[in-house]
């Protein structure tokens, strides 16, 4: 029943706002005019296209939410591990990896299985008489002790090691969560195998740089009793390391840098640098070869490299008198070095980063060297190694013609003696040479040969 008085409604309904009015009135002369246009509800066309709009729509905001759940998901369940080109573990398990291939070649059981590799890397054996085909860019499944792994090389294309050229490299392990504990034992595993192919071996480390690069395949160590030298030498020198190195805390303590200096001095060919090699090989060292002439060297270079050693290596630096005759420092054919007699004593001075530094320098000449150089912190021990004196051939003798010819060696030591009362001298290397090339009864006859042509007696 309506009131009176109260007009029937004529328009559309009263319970819409003016604005919802206007916008409605809008719409319906918009869809008017699209209608008009023929783009109206009615076109299947049109409102198939916003059929697919929706669709396409639906679509993209599916692809983010399945993306963004599965990092995610990735994060929670999954675990990375990196091994980047400058860090040694890249290095092993990168060998490691390749002794799993050689392994299988051989048909021994191997650490590692492979899913099908799209992607190989050719990797020469150390000795460069074989080659190998490790994964290459890009990613690659394995499975290590029943669990998956995927690993990701990556080469970084615009960049490269300034140093040595090499790009820079990261390779990338990625598992499940619950096989995280997998990582350190693979790494482990990767290590142990590397070390164990250089066990037993010297590493020889040249400077590259301004950084120390292994030289060559590791050698294998020489005996220490191989090098002969004048009774007590060796055992004064290599008691001297010994109780340096256990002397750590010692140093520490007081706030002396960890540091210790030798000089060996003496002819050439009378066994220094043979015997600094056994000895670090003894220790279980490695040695750094620097030559103070070497090309490119300059003050900072050295001080850099003194301060980054190669862990658990001594020091070599061959002939310093050659080196700094006139505080200049000469190679042999004339080259002016870039390192600086200064620069020198700053670097030995300078602050060891390093675990510790035993650093042997070799002269010929130890009259001609500076005094500065032979300083306590720069020096701290000089030791004449010397031409072949009556007991060292005949230890040389006994080592290379067995005990049995003690005679022999006894000739030879008489011999010895009575030429350096005459001034003569052998060198410990021409001795070797005589005993490679010499038949036990020939050798003495061929050590007076020997006399002869030096001395034209
Ligand atoms: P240096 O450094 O004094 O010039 P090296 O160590 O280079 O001498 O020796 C040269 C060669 O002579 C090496 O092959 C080494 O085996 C041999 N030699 C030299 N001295 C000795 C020694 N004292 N005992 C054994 N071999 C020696």
């Amino acid at each position: 029943m309506s009131s009176p008085g109260a007009s029937a409604p004529t328009g559309p309904p009263t319970n819409t706002s003016p604005i919802k009015d206007a916008v409605s009135k809008a719409d319906n002369a918009s869809s008017g005019f699209l209608s008009s246009l023929g783009l109206g509800p009615e076109n299947p066309y049109f409102s198939a296209g916003f059929g697919l709009m929706g669709v396409g729509i639906a679509a993209t905001m599916f692809r983010m939410v399945a993306k963004h759940s599965i990092v995610l998901l990735e994060r929670r369940m999954l675990v990375n591990c990196e091994f980047k080109v400058v860090d040694p573990s890249y290095t092993w398990f990168l060998l490691w990896l390749s002794a799993q291939e050689k392994a299988a070649a051989n048909n021994i059981p191997r650490a590692v299985r492979w899913a099908r590799m799209h992607s190989m890397a050719v990797q020469t054996d150390e000795d460069e008489r074989a080659f190998n085909f490790v994964a290459g860019q890009g990613n690659h499944f394995f499975k290590y002790q029943d669990a998956w792994f995927r690993m990701r090389r990556e080469r970084e294309t615009r960049s490269v090691n300034l140093n040595n050229g090499n790009p820079w490299e990261t390779i990338i392990l990625t598992t499940l969560s619950k096989d995280r504990d997998l990582f350190p034992q693979m790494v482990q595993e990767a290590r142990n195998y590397v070390e164990s192919g250089t066990r037993g071996k010297l590493k020889v480390y040249t400077a590259w740089n301004t950084e120390w690069r292994q030289f060559g395949n590791p050698q294998a160590k020489r005996k220490l009793s191989s090098v002969v030298l004048a009774p007590g030498v060796s055992e004064r020198i290599e008691n001297d390391v010994r109780t340096f190195l256990s002397r750590k805390e010692w140093y520490r303590e007081r706030g002396i840098p960890y540091r210790r200096g030798y000089l060996l001095h003496g002819p050439p060919g009378s066994g220094k640098t043979s015997f600094i090699r056994a000895l670090a090989g003894e220790l279980g060292y490695d040695v750094t070869v620097l030559h103070l002439s070497q090309r490119g060297l300059m003050d900072d270079k050295l001080t850099h490299l003194l301060a980054n050693l190669p862990p658990r290596t001594f020091v070599i630096v061959e002939d310093v008198d050659a080196a700094f005759s006139k505080r200049i420092i000469q190679d042999t054919d004339g080259y002016q070095s870039g390192v600086t007699f200064s620069g020198f004593l700053n670097a030995l001075d300078g602050v060891v980063s390093a675990e510790e530094r035993v650093l042997f320098m070799t002269t010929n000449h130890i009259e001609t060297l500076d005094p500065a150089l032979i300083r306590p912190g720069r020096v701290d021990t000089v030791e004449l190694i010397d031409d072949a004196g009556p007991e060292q051939a005949y230890n040389l003798c006994m080592l290379f013609y067995g005990e049995e010819k003690v005679d022999l060696g006894h000739n030879l030591r008489d011999l010895v003696q009575e030429e350096m009362r005459k001034g003569h001298r052998f060198s410990m290397a021409e001795l070797q040479g005589l005993f490679i090339k010499t038949e036990a009864d020939g050798v003495v006859e061929a050590a007076k040969e020997l006399v002869r042509q030096k001395y034209h007696t």
